[in-house]
């Protein structure tokens, strides 16, 4: 075990946690799945049962915000619960990919990262490091951007939570967006994931459980969204600033085609804002958004799906890891519904063991 690099705020990255090696029906497991998780489990007023299959615990009930206290922790497999979701005690535990370079590529991102609930089941964080660290790894993010773009990519770099790997820090160019349009940089937007090309640049942001509703926490306050780089978004938006980020509830999206159209012509590319969700949620999410955008042969908004992403690594050809990838996609769950039955997260082939 390493020492001293901690990640989270609670919780040491490093020390990878071992309790799923004392539990023999589990072997080399790494994160909990349809396969090995009770298809129901029973909530009372006051209690619920541990999600594990096979697990007789019950903990005591948590409502409101996901509270991360032992009195919500299952003693045997040391997983924080609620009727809806459950914790690892480690965020190590929900990763697929934590190999050396891995492990330092983490660390220094989560020194800058602002939040993280990497540890939590239905983490977005989490399934994205997850999905895009192996098409980084495998050297599929071209192919992939070029399935669904055709932009054919000769190059790329992919910047996590804003940290740039060739920099070493948040991007430059981001911090430069962020303080045009009156942003506090410790507070500015943060994409999940930006790739830049050779050609193009692409702000993806990536939903599981939530949606694209967002508003201003200050409705009355836009900071320089109207007015930063000389007016820049009349020249990228067709709606009011208040039509798009209170009216239309687009806070998020509003923000990231602002900053990404005004990126992309600093670094003379093409921009691309995607959407990246699952097959039966935001269906017409482009729809809505494009009425209040000026998009054109160099500006692009793109819903995209989870299930997209699937087909293209199931069609990329034998990858390193890539059944563990595809185990994992048909494995995934965003966690139990109200009456306590488990969720499926993808619209993709579960194989027999699924009921
Ligand atoms: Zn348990």
């Amino acid at each position: 075990m390493r020492d001293g690099l901690s990640i989270g705020p609670n919780s040491s990255l490093f020390e990878i946690s071992s309790f799923r090696n004392k539990d023999a029906d589990y072997g080399e497991l790494l994160v909990f799945g349809i396969e090995e998780l009770k298809h129901t489990i029973e909530v009372t007023s006051t209690t619920v049962e541990c999600p594990v299959k096979g697990c007789n615990e019950f903990v005591e009930r948590q409502r409101g915000s996901f509270k991360t206290e032992n009195r919500f922790r299952c003693p045997k497999h040391r997983i924080v619960i609620s009727p809806s979701t459950f914790e690892y005690p480690n965020e190590l535990d929900n990763l697929l990919w934590k190999d050396t370079e891995d492990l330092e590529l983490l660390h220094r991102i989560m020194k800058k990262k602002r939040e993280s609930r990497m540890a939590r089941d239905n983490s977005e964080d989490a399934l994205s490091w997850n999905v895009f660290r192996f098409l980084e790894k495998n050297s599929l993010v071209e192919g992939f951007l070029d399935s669904i773009t055709r932009t054919s990519p000769k190059s790329s770099d992919v910047i996590y939570w804003s940290y740039n790997q060739g920099e070493g820090s948040d991007w430059s160019l981001l911090n430069r967006a962020r303080r045009e349009f009156g942003e506090r940089i410790s507070r500015g937007s943060e994409p999940d994931i930006i790739i830049t090309t050779d050609n193009a640049l692409f702000i993806i942001e990536a939903k599981l459980t939530a949606g694209n509703t967002t508003v201003p926490s200050n409705p009355s306050y836009s900071k320089k969204y109207e007015t930063g780089g000389n007016n820049w978004f009349s020249r990228v938006f067709e709606s009011e600033y208040r039509t798009v980020a209170i009216a239309e509830k687009k806070y998020e999206l509003m923000r990231f085609w602002l900053l990404g159209t005004w990126m992309a012509e600093q670094m003379d590319v093409d921009f691309y804002l995607i959407n990246l969700v699952l097959t039966e949620r935001e269906l017409d999410i482009e729809s809505i958004f494009k009425k209040h955008i000026k998009d054109n042969q160099q500006r692009h908004l793109l819903r995209i799906t989870w299930e997209n992403v699937y087909e293209y690594i199931l069609k990329s050809g034998r990858y390193r890891n890539r059944e563990e990838m595809a185990r994992y996609f048909k494995n995934k769950t965003p966690g139990y519904s109200a009456n306590g039955r488990l969720l499926k997260a993808f619209s993709i082939h579960y194989g027999k063991s699924f009921h």
